[in-house]
């Protein structure tokens, strides 16, 4: 048996997968079902070592890897299962983990550069939202301060940082609040990329319960478009910008109308911002004809799976 992490980064799809902790020792975010049913375990040193000499037949040569599950930083022997891992895997380049601002703030300055030393070159974090009202009511566990705190930090001690933003997470109430405090945030913490998410809302979450009880209300598509057209055209900093996720597309019917934007901020967000502009005129078209679906029409119908 090989112990394979359930969730990854579309980015890391070529990585070999490695599954350090199981589940997530928070648990607790509103719109999050990913791990509701693992409990939370850090591995046994010996399982992941054996995982990682298995991987070397299943992944081949690979030059990247992925450490699961949600932010394996906190894994007591983290430094000795990279430097295990990069033994197995002399052509190693990348290793990449998801990890929590709250725990990257908290953590002492020496753990994490011995751990950057080790060869962790990469931290995907969930930012979700800079608006500290729409970070309270998603429960993510951190103010919009150790945000910032955990991501300037990771960026200081020299980690590639990788932020995540989650598109409608404010609501209809907050959209715009949720947009330009999620772009000041960005602004200071000057990630390498920032990488967008559409809410999708997941049966049987908080966030789902609240929707429908009226007390969360997502906005629509073409208000969610509006939303990342405000925060693009607030960012003043070189990043990558990108909407690497089936969650972000929206289709006319089944036909696929758009598929997020990317580019290299700041030299491509006039065009950005222009392709924005030119899918909010086509989203409100196919609205009124009723035509327009997003990621949550097509899960329902089970035509896509997040
Ligand atoms: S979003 Fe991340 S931190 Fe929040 S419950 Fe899910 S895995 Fe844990």
């Amino acid at each position: 048996m090989y112990d394979f992490p359930p969730y990854r980064p579309p980015s890391e799809s070529e990585s070999i997968l490695i599954r350090v902790v199981r589940g997530c020792h928070w648990n607790r975010c509103t719109f999050c079902g990913m791990y509701k049913t693992t409990k939370f375990e850090p591995r046994p040193l010996e399982d992941i070592k054996k995982d990682i000499l298995k991987a070397r037949i299943i992944f081949e040569d690979r030059d990247t890897a992925f450490l699961g599950d949600s932010d394996s930083l906190i894994h007591p022997d983290l430094g000795e299962i990279i430097r295990f891992l990069y033994n197995a895997f002399p052509s190693l380049k990348r290793v990449t983990s998801y990890a929590r601002a709250s725990t990257i703030h908290r953590m002492d300055e020496d753990r994490l550069v011995q751990l950057r030393d080790s060869g962790l070159t990469r931290l995907h974090i969930g930012l979700e939202s800079g608006d500290e009202l729409t970070l309270k009511s998603i429960r993510k566990g951190a103010s919009i301060d150790e945000m910032i705190a955990g991501g300037v930090k990771a960026r200081k001690l020299g980690f590639e940082v990788s932020e995540y933003v989650l598109s409608g997470i404010g609501g209809m109430e907050r959209w715009q609040e949720h947009a330009i405090a999620t772009a000041d945030a960005l602004n200071i913490i000057k990630p390498d990329f920032i990488r967008v998410r559409t809410i999708t809302i997941i049966p049987g979450t908080p966030l789902h319960i609240k929707m429908k009880k009226g007390e969360y209300k997502p906005p629509d598509p073409v208000t969610r478009l509006k939303e990342t057209h405000l925060l693009l055209s607030r960012l003043k900093i070189n990043t990558i910008f990108l909407s690497d996720h089936v969650s972000n597309y929206l289709w006319d019917n089944t036909t696929p109308v758009y598929l997020g934007i990317y580019g290299h901020l700041p030299d491509e967000k006039s065009r950005m911002l222009e392709k924005l502009e030119e899918t909010i005129s086509i989203a409100e078209q196919l609205s009124r004809e009723g035509r327009l679906r997003d990621s949550n029409d097509l899960m329902k119908e089970g035509v896509i799976v997040l």
